[in-house]
């Protein structure tokens, strides 16, 4: 089996204002570095279109609604501060749920040795009932629930090493034991959570990261907090919120990451993988400004993905 790549047009059509760092020039970075033949193993699969009902799986319907009717005609219009949607944001959006879905289904019924889903808007800065930080819904909070209600996946890891901490998937998972959920991050820094004592029903294992960390104290993080966590908690399927914005390069933080950093970080949690669940292993952009270092980083990470 190989690692399957979910990518499709439409996220390119989520448009953002002039200068806005989360832009379709990003994915278009990615596109470019992975159409290398080093990468001609890799299972290309156009995105499916989203269930919309999935939503519900992390939002209320009423807030749902609400972003619905906020999309805009034509032009582009403010969610929040530093939030915009395009016409065909929702578009974008719902099958990027649908992608993190299939993805979860993928390695469910054995299609997929692991899969990296390449969309964007990122996800997990939307809490239960708030868009932000760019995002709309919970893609990958969206993505955990399905791989438990359709997969009977009792306990999922979500490990988020995007530099942001991920206020929306902390939120919605705060009180819920069967979501185990990881971040590194730096640490002061947007949306402003993520300290060590935010320990949710003890599922919540928070390791910031001081300005100017580097790739020693991230790993050490990863070694002494987020590996034992993923270790004690068995997960039946891991997905990464796999932002790239610690990389060095990146203009939205001070972390000093190199993609070196992001290989040795995939391999460790695809040993996990290995290790608790079956290798059942989906990676979701997030974050990742810096578009040299987005490529590199996710040049490495696939590539690793792609070892097996
Ligand atoms: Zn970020």
């Amino acid at each position: 089996m190989a690692t399957r790549l979910y990518t499709h047009p439409i996220f390119l059509e989520h448009i953002t204002p002039p200068g806005h760092p989360e832009r379709p020039d990003r994915l278009r970075a990615i596109e470019r570095v992975l159409d290398d033949e080093a990468f001609s193993a890799l299972d290309r699969v156009i995105a499916p279109e989203g269930d919309e009902a999935t939503i519900l799986y992390a939002h209320p319907g009423n807030f749902v609604e609400r972003v619905r009717a906020a999309i805009p005609q034509s032009g582009i219009v403010s969610i929040d501060a530093d939030t915009s949607a395009s016409p065909k944001s929702w578009q974008a959006v719902v099958r990027a749920i649908g992608a993190a879905n299939a993805a979860v289904d993928d390695v469910f019924e054995g299609r997929a040795a692991n899969a990296f889903v390449a969309a964007r808007p990122p996800g997990h800065h939307a809490e239960k009932t708030t868009a932000m930080g760019f995002c709309f819904f919970n893609t990958a909070a969206i993505a955990a629930r399905h791989a438990q209600k359709k997969h009977q996946a009792e306990r999922v890891a979500i490990v988020d090493w995007d530099v942001h901490h991920g206020n929306g998937t902390q939120d919605i998972f705060w009180d819920d034991p069967s979501v185990l959920y990881c971040s590194t991050h730096q640490m002061p820094l947007y949306p402003g959570t993520g300290a060590k004592s935010e320990t949710g029903a003890g599922n919540i294992v928070n390791a910031p990261l001081a300005p100017q960390t580097g790739g020693d104290l991230f790993r050490d993080a990863f070694l002494s907090r987020v590996l034992p966590s993923i270790d004690a908690f068995a997960p039946d399927l891991i997905i990464i919120s796999a932002g790239f914005d610690a990389h060095h390069r990146d203009p939205l933080a001070e972390i000093n990451l190199t993609e070196d950093d992001f290989d040795w970080a995939t391999g460790q949690l695809m040993e996990c993988a290995g290790r608790h669940s079956g290798n059942k292993l989906v990676s979701l952009l997030e974050g990742g400004y810096d578009l040299q270092g987005l490529a590199f980083s996710v040049a490495a990470h696939v590539g690793r993905l792609m070892k097996g």
